[in-house]
């Protein structure tokens, strides 16, 4: 059975959380594809080129422990506005998608440039100040000593960079279910993707 979900949305609006609680229900395979530009950007800040950083990117590269600082996440916007950083990345990522059991990936492009044929797309927002203060209580957990009006800086800066680059740009796709989930609980914002795609299976099905 193959079965593609892509979420796509802003930086911090909920596509992982989401993602991974939507992997786990259906037991699909789970691929943050946000981690596959933080690790390029994250070579590239040790001086590799960035072409060469995409096209040799490893799976243990994506283990490594500082890929979730403001800095990596800056490092990523930056590489990830390269075409042909994106095109080296664009064959692992279909691969995956089109894997044997079902498969969630989440990104900015997932829709619209990766997986346009995928089963269920969504497109997963919530308010600049509900994201900022996520984001500052994730990274206050991890020992993060940046304010929430610093991380709302970070945010805004790598959103404009991601939705106004020329290559695969942030943007719903024409068909993604958009889901807000600005006062929306985690379970009630689960909830509401697993009946998506609980919907499309049933689809698929008659
Ligand atoms: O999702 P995350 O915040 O980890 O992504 C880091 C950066 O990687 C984003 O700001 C974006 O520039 C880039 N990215 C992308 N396309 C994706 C996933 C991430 O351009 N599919």
């Amino acid at each position: 059975m193959r079965f593609t979900v892509a979420i796509d949305g802003p930086a911090a609006a909920g596509k992982g959380t989401i993602s991974r609680a939507v992997a786990a229900h259906f037991r699909f395979a789970h691929l943050d594809t946000g981690l596959l530009y933080r690790a390029v950007g994250a070579k590239v800040a040790e001086g590799a080129d960035p072409v060469a950083a995409a096209e040799g990117l490893d799976l243990s590269d994506l283990a490594r422990g500082d890929l979730r600082s403001a800095e990596a996440g800056q490092a990523a916007s930056r590489v990830a506005a390269l075409p042909e950083v994106r095109a080296a990345l664009v064959a692992f990522q279909r691969s995956f998608a089109r894997r044997e059991g079902g498969a969630v990936l989440d990104g900015r492009d997932i829709g619209t440039v990766i997986c346009p044929e995928a089963e269920v797309k969504l497109f997963v927002t919530a308010s600049d100040a509900e994201r900022a203060r996520r984001r500052w209580l994730e990274l206050a957990a991890r020992g993060g000593a940046q304010s929430e009006a610093e991380i709302l800086a970070d945010l805004r800066e790598r959103d404009r960079r991601d939705r106004e680059r020329e290559a695969a740009p942030l943007r719903p796709a024409p068909d993604a279910l958009l889901l807000d989930t600005t006062e929306l609980t985690i379970d009630a914002a689960v909830n509401k993707a697993i009946e998506a795609i609980e919907l499309r299976q049933a689809q698929g099905r008659e």
